[in-house]
């Protein structure tokens, strides 16, 4: 208990973050439920925020239809929210098909920007809007976020390894 509030002490020194907010993230950070790789993997995607450091590695594995993602699990390091978000991110897209999961991508970056939150089923992922308060760390609860569309948006080749980047955000 003394180590867990020591270090919510530390995030907290980052900014004045909101109790659920670093529950939740420093829950999920220390341990992560999706951490890994699916088997098949049927898409991957790698990601890059070079403002922060953190880095990430998506794999997806989809129904036999490949219209509906079964499975998505990350690898990476990176700071916690970078790594809090990807394994929300990961939760809340089982069973999603891809154009919904494309829809939750836009509804994501709206939330950043505080013009959006999720509906009853997705609303773990609102926690993550404590983030749009600090606009410096926006870009890594994002990352995530841009290697799905990527990854979604490919070709479905297995072995592309191009990197997006926060910093090529449109
Ligand atoms: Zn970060």
């Amino acid at each position: 208990m003394r180590s867990i509030n020591f270090t919510i002490y530390c995030v907290m020194s980052v900014g004045n973050l909101r109790d659920l907010y670093q529950q939740v993230i420093l829950e999920r950070y220390k341990a992560p439920r999706y951490r890994g790789q699916t088997n098949p993997v049927h898409r991957h995607q790698r990601g890059h925020n070079p403002s922060c450091g953190d880095t990430i590695e998506l794999t997806l594995k989809l129904n036999d239809a490949g219209d509906t993602i079964a499975e998505v699990k990350f690898e990476g390091e990176g700071c916690a929210i970078s790594m809090a978000s990807a394994d929300l991110m990961a939760e809340a897209l089982q069973g999603q098909t891809i154009a919904d999961a494309l829809a939750m991508v836009e509804r994501f970056q709206q939330m950043m920007k505080g013009e959006a939150e999720f509906p009853k089923e997705q609303r773990k992922l609102n926690v993550m809007q404590g983030v749009a308060q600090f606009p410096v760390r926006i870009k890594c609860a994002n990352l995530c976020w841009h290697a799905l569309r990527a990854a979604l948006e490919s070709t479905g080749n297995a072995s592309t390894t191009d990197l997006v980047s926060t910093e090529a955000e449109s």
